[in-house]
């Protein structure tokens, strides 16, 4: 009988550790699937367009050709060039050149006159190279309309984004997948 008693405490002390153990193993997993879950899914790179200085290391830095990184215009329409002489500035051709033609090398910005003073701005994503001189002429001359985005589309992914690295303005951080652009006409 006293045999029979110490074998059930002895199975009713192993059930308790073995509680114990179950209770405590996945808690101490917890940190590594959630580091796991924060580095990868769920995020995206992305550029923030008031930290970015277009200075061109976009165009060579990302591990595609062309690169991810694109320009993207803010506004459907848009009526600036015309006014903040921008184009005016060193090599411009004449009065009647926007910009935008200006300023890309591959042509890949087309504008389209609507009316007095707007245009309709579009960027060839194929073309565009990802060199980022249209943002520095809109920025420089004008009111910032056209600046960088890593097209989501288009992006891998990568664990670290080549572009992230070698940013000198530490412009591009990881953010949520269900926010992947940053619109400058709406707050960050
Ligand atoms: S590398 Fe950074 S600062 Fe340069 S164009 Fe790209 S995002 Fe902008
Ligand atoms: S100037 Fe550069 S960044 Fe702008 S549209 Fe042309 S290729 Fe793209
Ligand atoms: S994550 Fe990779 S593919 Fe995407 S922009 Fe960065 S370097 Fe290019």
């Amino acid at each position: 009988m006293k045999e029979e008693k110490n074998k059930y405490e002895s199975r009713r002390g192993f059930v308790k550790i073995f509680g114990k153990l179950l209770a405590v193993v996945p808690l101490a997993g917890l940190p590594v699937l959630l580091s796991k879950n924060t580095s990868l899914k769920g995020y995206v790179w992305q550029i923030d367009p008031y930290k970015c200085i277009a200075c061109g290391e976009c165009k060579t830095a990302c591990i595609l050709t062309p690169s991810a990184s694109k320009c993207v215009h803010e506004h459907a329409l848009c009526g600036y060039c015309d006014l903040c002489g921008g184009y005016l500035k060193e090599g411009a051709k004449s009065i009647g050149t926007g910009a935008e033609v200006q300023m890309c090398p591959v042509g890949a910005i087309t504008r389209k006159y609507v009316e007095e003073p707007f245009f309709e701005y579009t960027i060839d994503e194929d073309l565009c190279d990802g060199c980022a001189k249209c943002v520095k002429g809109c920025k420089d001359f004008g009111n910032g309309s056209l600046y960088m985005q890593i097209k989501q589309d288009i992006c891998v992914n990568c664990n670290e984004c080549s572009i992230a690295v070698n940013c000198p303005a530490q412009a591009v951080s990881r953010m949520p997948a269900d926010n992947q652009y940053i619109h400058k006409s709406r707050p960050v």
